[in-house]
């Protein structure tokens, strides 16, 4: 051992209680309620989840405040003012948001304003539950920050929730996931215990995506596709995110992309891109993912499993790669590589045209 080899590092464990088994939803949130000495529980989905929630917000009973199914990606702040407005008139005392990162997200815009916890039930594989940052969308420009006081006091993961979430969207949902370990890995801020979490994550994920494809009505890949989850959204949660976070907000708030697609589009280059700067987070990756290329792996493995294949094929044009790099490089953010324009014109460049990753 040398002086290289001295440890040094801050790690946070902050309390959220996390429940997972099938079947979940119907009484877990009551529950959870009960512990945290909750009485009227706004339920917050997305327009198209409304039907979805319906047994959920039952379930609850008389904790049942009302169901607002307003939610939108990105959290545009008009969308935030009427859920403030909505919890505000329906007399909540908490929010239990169902649903993906989008009605995760509204859910935590609400704490933001009023301060109002949150429980929330993910029906993707964001993570987004597991982590203290909220994200507003306002004239196309998407701001994002750490309060501790938007991060779900209680999780609760029910695989029968996610049967219904198609393979396409399954699959960059869990690319997404794979995001927050590749970049939690990389971090400066990111301690032994979260490098444990995002390389475990990332085995867990890489293994189920395919088991979830092949049998979507399959509890037992749902369950580990949740575990998966938790695991690299604990990651996200713990460790300061890099430039391919950066970018996808960037292409997500200026260009309405579409958040799981857009992060299993850029992600490998990001990789490719970072590595040399990076040995053992690279390395990490691909030990997790059994390969010695592990951006090749990333970019094989929804393309496999019907995720689409270019930033094109999302409706990105490609005069819009420059004015994209332009707002990327504008930001000071952590990342392991120096930030150039040609840097990450080149890495939007191969997401957009769907090339192979390049070192
Ligand atoms: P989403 O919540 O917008 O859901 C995508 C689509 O899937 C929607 O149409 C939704 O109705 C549908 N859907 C969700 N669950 C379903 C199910 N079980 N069955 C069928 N359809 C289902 O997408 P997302 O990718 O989960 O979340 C994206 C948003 O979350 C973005 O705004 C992103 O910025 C945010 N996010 C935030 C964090 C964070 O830590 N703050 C982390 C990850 C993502």
């Amino acid at each position: 051992m040398t002086d290289d080899d001295t440890l040094s590092f801050t790690h946070d464990s902050p309390p959220v209680r996390t429940v997972l088994r099938p079947g979940a939803a119907l009484t877990a949130p009551a529950e959870e309620a009960g512990r945290l000495g909750l009485r009227r529980l706004l339920v917050l989905c997305g327009a198209r989840g409304a039907e979805a929630v319906r047994p959920v917000a039952e379930a609850l009973g008389p904790l049942c405040a009302g169901v607002h199914a307003e939610a939108r990606m990105h959290v545009p702040t008009e969308v935030a003012d009427r859920a403030v407005e909505a919890a505000r008139a329906a007399g909540a005392d908490a929010c239990l948001a169902v649903g993906g990162g989008s009605s995760i997200g509204l859910g935590k815009a609400v704490a933001l304003r009023t301060g109002l916890p949150l429980i929330a039930v993910p029906t993707t594989y964001s993570g987004s539950e597991m982590t203290p940052i909220w994200g507003l969308t306002e004239h196309g420009v998407k701001r994002t920050g750490r309060d501790p006081s938007v991060r779900p006091r209680s999780v609760v993961y029910d695989p029968r929730l996610t049967l219904s979430l198609p393979v396409p969207l399954s699959v960059t949902s869990g690319v997404n996931a794979l995001a927050h370990a590749v970049e939690a890995l990389y971090a400066r801020d990111a301690s032994p215990l979260t490098g444990l979490t995002a390389e475990e994550g990332l085995r867990v994920m890489a293994e189920a995506l395919p088991a979830v494809a092949a049998d979507p009505e399959s509890l037992a890949a749902r369950s580990r596709a949740l575990y998966g989850a938790w695991l690299c959204g604990t990651a996200l949660g713990a460790a300061t995110m890099g430039l391919h976070h950066k970018l996808c907000h960037v292409l997500g708030g200026s260009f309405g992309l579409p958040h799981a697609e857009t992060h299993t589009l850029v992600l490998p280059h990001v990789l490719a891109h970072n590595a040399p700067a990076a040995p053992e987070a690279a390395a990490a990756v691909a030990r997790a993912l059994r390969t010695d290329d592990a951006p090749r792996a990333l970019w094989e493995l929804p393309r496999g499993l019907g995720a689409p294949h270019s930033l094109a094929e999302l409706g990105l044009k490609e005069t819009d790669l420059a004015w994209a790099a332009a707002q990327v490089t504008g930001e000071a953010f952590e990342n392991p590589r120096t930030v150039t324009v040609d840097g990450v014109l080149g890495i939007l460049r191969a997401a957009y045209e769907g090339v192979a990753p390049t070192a």
